[in-house]
């Protein structure tokens, strides 16, 4: 088509009356196929001038707006002159979900709208599906964990029953049973998750809390615990005896990968948005594999674990707005790194 333009102004000066009308009837032809590919298109597309005008559509894009684009596109704000992409709910004439992906071309915008929700639902299924096999997981789980300290209680009571003093014996049932409790409060913490009860704070509190219940534990092992926390620490929202749940899990996991003695450094630190926490530990690290599916449950490495804790502590820190990382080098430490929004930050992002 390019091509042919080309060649018609090239020789237009020396084309007669019936040559310009045969060219006259190749154009019309070529328009109207390009018109009829326009009008086919189940996506809609619409071209917007320089200043956001509409300068043609095809009736999809109506179709798919419910109304005029020059109407329906004026109140989004599209970036003209700019390669963007959003989602947007109409409610008119039915309610759906369109993706609007804007492409510049020249001074002029390309706006491009797909109708996704049947995607969307799709997708929205297969999340469900996720969840129920979660807890179909957990389930199956807490079944096959809680046998072995079962077992090892009715062992305890059958050597109790032979001879009543046997302390030892009964030592070794009571410290199974607090397993099972353990293991039992973390399942139910896993499928029935308490919203939290945000208040203003300092992430250093429930952090001192923490230390402060397994400093014994630290000193068995012979660990050092160094915490760095900066005079200004800006606050944050926060479930302090959910947060402490947070560090107690993580500060365990990194207890539980130094075999003999180690260090553990704790830093905090906050730029203009966010407050941070990192905790390294010289345990014995993980490898991409290990790392790769390490927020899901029942994922451990150990004989006595539940594979809960970090999925649980990443499930409450997303329900304080915030995130959690992890990473790590085999045979040189771990670092979990949390991200929660300043206070103020969070009271704008809610409004
Ligand atoms: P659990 O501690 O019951 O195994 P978690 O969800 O707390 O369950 O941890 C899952 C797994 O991730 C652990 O079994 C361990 O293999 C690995 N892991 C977690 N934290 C660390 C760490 N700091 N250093 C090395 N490995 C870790
Ligand atoms: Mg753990």
């Amino acid at each position: 088509m390019k091509d042919f333009f080309k060649g018609v102004r090239k020789h237009i000066d020396r084309l007669d009356a019936s040559h310009l009308r045969e060219q006259y009837k190749l154009v019309a032809d070529e328009l109207a196929s390009t018109d009829m590919f326009l009008h086919a298109l189940k996506e809609g597309l619409v071209r917007l001038d320089a200043d956001g005008r509409v300068l043609q559509s095809n009736p999809a894009a109506k179709r798919l707006l419910g109304a005029e684009p020059a109407d329906a596109l004026s109140d989004l704000g599209l970036p003209l002159g700019k390669s963007s992409s959003r989602e947007i709910e109409i409610s008119y004439p039915e309610d759906r979900i369109l993706e609007v992906q804007t492409i510049p071309f020249g001074s002029e915008t390309i706006v491009y709208l797909r109708d996704i929700t049947a995607e969307k639902k799709r997708t929205e299924e297969q999340l469900r599906a996720g969840a129920t096999k979660a807890v179909c997981d957990l389930a199956a789980g807490i079944a096959h964990e809680i046998g072995n300290p079962l077992n090892a209680i009715a062992l305890s009571l059958q050597l109790v029953k032979r001879d009543p003093t046997d302390t030892e014996a009964i030592d070794t049932g009571l410290a199974q049973l607090k397993r099972l409790d353990g293991i039992i409060r973390d399942f139910l913490t896993a499928i029935r998750p308490r919203q939290p009860n945000l208040m203003p704070g300092s992430v250093a509190d429930p952090l001192k809390n923490c230390l402060a219940m397994l400093k014994q534990q630290f000193e068995e092992r012979r660990i050092t615990v160094t915490l760095d926390v900066p005079a200004a620490l800006p606050n944050v929202a926060l479930d302090a005896e959910q947060m402490e749940q947070v560090f107690f899990n993580l500060l365990k996991n990194s207890l539980e990968a130094m075999a003999d003695g180690g260090t553990i450094v704790l830093a905090l630190g906050s730029d203009d948005r966010n407050v941070f926490l990192s905790i390294r530990d010289s345990g014995r690290g993980m490898d991409a594999e290990q790392l790769a599916g390490l927020f899901e449950p029942y994922r451990t490495t150990k004989e006595k674990g539940t594979g809960l804790g970090l999925m649980i502590s990443k499930r409450i820190v997303t329900e304080h707005g915030g995130s959690i990382a992890a990473e790590s080098t085999p045979g040189e430490g771990t670092t979990f790194t949390l991200t929660l929004p300043r206070l103020e930050q969070r009271i704008r992002a809610l409004k």
